[in-house]
């Protein structure tokens, strides 16, 4: 591994310091605090904001298509992070917008990407269900064909975002006969249509997802993604980026692995609170230096694991870290107070459970980079 200091050129200083001057100006004190309050990830402003600027559409393109050099993306993602700007909804936004581009039609390519790139449209993904996530294949929510349309009816469990987005990547069955991964048809549903339900969920961070209802949600064909029962390659597609499965560049600066800005807040965290105990004396403490140290140690090891092993290894230091720094903090750190160690001892539990559970991921390592077969749950057999 190379950790070289990257020097960056001119015209990268430059962008870094235009667009670090951009986010400190939309991305207020007052943004940040509403954020928290709220739960939401989410700011129009800011988003129409960095739409207006060209940003989401720089971030969206390859650098062949008028995206950022690798060079800007990583100064790109380092910086939205740093800024503490409320954006989970892009990652799902530009997921779904990409399967739009590779499996829609040419007029719903013409509708919805030029929204999504300005920061109109917001789109949001419908997998899991209220029997289970883990295995999306295992879909019960129904699209029957109707004319030239289809009528979709069933529900979705964590449906984050959908209060603020336009319309739903949806699994449906469209054929409950056949073998699950036959079975799948996906829809980019508006979430305006008749029929549709949005119901608020809390997590146990604070932060708002929802639960979403269809009820005889008439479609047009014009909204399908893929092909009818061939919904599962047009899925796999958009579960490998969410799950940082796909592949590499090749100069080294692409983001590690996913839910990177969750261990940087982290980081931020360790050093704040590092920082205040050598004041109070307490690091004559060892016990106090130890599990600091410790935490330090593990938070550059798991910023340092690529893919699939660094999904599991931020989730898994953020939930062994912040309890230490709580302890450490005394009966104040109990205290909600913005983006501190209680805040995100809090956010580790769901940090391992979306986008895939922590017990899944080390199963998908276990069978696919260490080659050790599917996991058997058959009760052992009797001597
Ligand atoms: C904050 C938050 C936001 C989310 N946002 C979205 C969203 O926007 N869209 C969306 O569609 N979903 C979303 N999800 C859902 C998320 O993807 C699922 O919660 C997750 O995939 C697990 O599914 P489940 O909750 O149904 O648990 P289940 O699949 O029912 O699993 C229950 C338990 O069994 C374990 N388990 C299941 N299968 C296996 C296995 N094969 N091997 C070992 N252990 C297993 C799991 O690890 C878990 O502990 C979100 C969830 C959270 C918490």
């Amino acid at each position: 591994m190379n950790f070289a200091t990257v020097e960056l050129a001119e015209q990268d200083r430059v962008f870094a310091q235009e667009l670090r001057a951009f986010l400190a100006a939309v991305v207020t004190e007052d943004v940040i605090a509403r954020d928290r309050r709220s739960g939401e990830n989410f700011a129009e402003e800011v988003h129409l904001a960095l739409g207006a600027a060209g940003y989401l559409e720089r971030d969206f393109r390859p650098e062949s298509d008028g995206g950022f050099t690798p060079v800007q993306r990583r100064i790109f993602e380092l910086e939205i992070g740093r800024a503490h700007t409320p954006w989970f909804h892009w990652g799902t936004t530009a997921m779904v917008a990409s399967a739009v581009d590779r499996f829609g039609s040419d007029d719903l390519r013409d509708e919805i990407l030029p929204r999504v790139l300005s920061g109109h449209y917001r789109l949001c993904l419908g997998y899991t269900e209220p029997e289970g996530g883990s295995d999306v294949a295992t879909c019960r929510t129904r699209a029957v064909r109707d004319g030239s349309g289809w009528i979709i009816n069933g529900a979705k469990m964590f449906t984050s975002n959908a209060h603020n987005a336009h319309f739903v990547f949806l699994i449906t069955n469209t054929d409950p006969q056949a073998h699950k991964h036959q079975s799948l048809t996906m829809f980019l549903v508006p979430l305006d249509a008749p029929g549709v339900e949005i119901q608020p969920l809390r997590t146990v961070d604070g932060d708002r997802t929802n639960i979403t209802y269809y009820s005889d949600v008439r479609v047009e064909d014009r909204y399908r993604i893929g092909p009818v029962n061939g919904g599962w390659a047009v899925l796999r597609e958009a579960l490998n980026v969410e799950h940082g499965t796909v592949e590499r560049d090749d100069g080294g600066l692409q983001k590690l692995a996913t839910m990177t800005e969750h261990a940087l807040l982290l980081a931020e965290e360790i050093d704040r609170v590092a920082g205040e105990v050598p004041s109070d004396g307490r690091l004559a403490d060892g016990a106090v230096g130890y599990r600091l140290g410790r935490g330090i140690a593990r938070l550059e090891a798991a910023l340092s694991s690529p893919g699939m092993f660094g999904r599991v290894a931020i989730a898994q230091t953020l939930r062994d870290i912040t309890g230490d720094l709580m302890d450490i903090g005394g009966v104040a750190a109990a205290v909600p107070d913005g983006l501190r160690a209680e805040y995100l001892f809090r956010l580790a539990g769901p940090t391992g459970i979306y986008g895939g559970t922590l017990e899944v991921f080390r199963n998908m390592i276990a069978q696919h980079a260490l080659g050790l077969g599917r996991p058997v749950y058959a009760a052992p057999k009797r001597p």
